[in-house]
């Protein structure tokens, strides 16, 4: 049995397991995907202090995870499917393909966001097609002529990314300028790159492959464009609906819809049950807020298991 029981490893799972770890607390974390979560997927990351020239995410975020795991965190690889309160003071996590429970006196929800997915004909098992804007999910033959859909900051990261490595770049936008939402700083970047075309007030119709490989993309303006690779950058989401009859409360309003519901403590519904970072209500999506949750959610996790002992 663990103190606290962290479902996600990026940058608000891995604080809080830094700190409950150097607190003396014995913690698990689960993660299903790679360390590091969004962050780990840019390439530079600006604003985070301490690092004048920027640094990469994935470089941050194992550093992360060092220093968690030098703290004593101990971590496994498994997607969590099931919460349960068993009693009072004991929840359980139950991970896909595995018989054996996690159980814990805590547990704290760093799920974070994932990307919207497509929902094209053919969209389901195409090759050539990529959520995010990390360039290293497309082997280097598919980055020839690509497209990025959407045209917020994600987009523009991985219109100025693949601009290093594919002859032609589209951004696939369906506003009348990009400067609606995506960042200044982005859009002048994108400005002086000769191989980006920036195609507004369009949509993505259809995706068409050959041996289910992507071969080319429709426009809901009937243009066609030959690309080998699609980034899909339109938006996220917190996939929280495996949590449903949980007992944990899930806001279903604009702006929040889909997060876990937390008061000022990042307490959710249940006692004992915390979340942090993206995933919560009333969230900023940066890196350094997620370290913030991840770090202060300790203290209340201290308050609450010392109630309980
Ligand atoms: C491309 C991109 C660029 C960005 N650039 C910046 C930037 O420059 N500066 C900045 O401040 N912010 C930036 N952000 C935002 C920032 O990265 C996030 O706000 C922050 O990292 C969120 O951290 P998190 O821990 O809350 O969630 P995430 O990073 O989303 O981590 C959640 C983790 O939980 C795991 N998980 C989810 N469900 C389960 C489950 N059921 N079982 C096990 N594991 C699970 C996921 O696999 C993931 O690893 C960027 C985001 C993106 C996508």
């Amino acid at each position: 049995m663990f103190d606290v029981a962290i479902i996600g490893a990026g940058a608000s799972g891995l604080t809080c397991a830094i700190n409950a770890s150097f607190e003396g607390l014995s913690t698990v974390m689960v993660e299903k995907g790679g360390i590091g979560g969004q962050a780990a997927t840019t390439s530079k990351i600006e604003n985070y202090p301490g690092f004048p020239q920027g640094i990469d995410g994935q470089k941050l975020m194992s550093q992360f995870y060092m220093q968690a795991e030098r703290l004593g965190t101990h971590s496994i690889v498994a997607n969590v499917t099931g919460f349960k309160k068993e009693s009072d003071t004991l929840f359980t996590l139950v991970t896909e393909n595995d018989t054996l429970p996690i159980v814990a006196r805590s547990v704290v929800f760093a799920t974070g966001l994932s990307f919207r997915r497509l929902h094209l004909p053919g969209s389901d098992n195409m090759r050539g097609l990529y959520y995010g804007p990390s360039v290293h999910q497309a082997p280097s033959e598919y980055l020839k002529n690509v497209a990025v859909l959407g045209a917020a900051n994600s987009a523009g990261q991985a219109a100025i990314n693949l601009a290093k490595y594919a002859s032609s770049v589209y951004v696939i936008n369906k506003k009348p300028s990009l400067d609606q939402v995506m960042s200044s700083t982005l859009i002048k970047d994108i400005a002086t790159l000769k191989n980006v075309q920036v195609i507004n007030k369009c949509n993505l119709a259809t995706i068409t492959g050959k041996d289910n490989k992507l071969h080319f993309i429709t426009l809901d303006n009937g243009q066609e464009l030959p690309v080998s690779a699609l980034f899909v950058c339109i938006g996220q989401l917190a996939d929280t609906s495996w949590l449903q009859g949980s007992g944990i409360d899930i806001s279903s309003t604009v702006g929040n819809f889909g997060k876990i519901i937390v008061d000022e403590n990042l307490l959710t519904s249940i006692p004992g049950v915390f979340a942090i970072g993206d995933v919560r209500n009333n969230q900023v999506h940066r890196v350094s807020t997620a370290v913030g949750d991840g770090s202060r959610v300790v203290q209340h996790i201290l308050d609450y298991l010392k109630g309980k002992s």
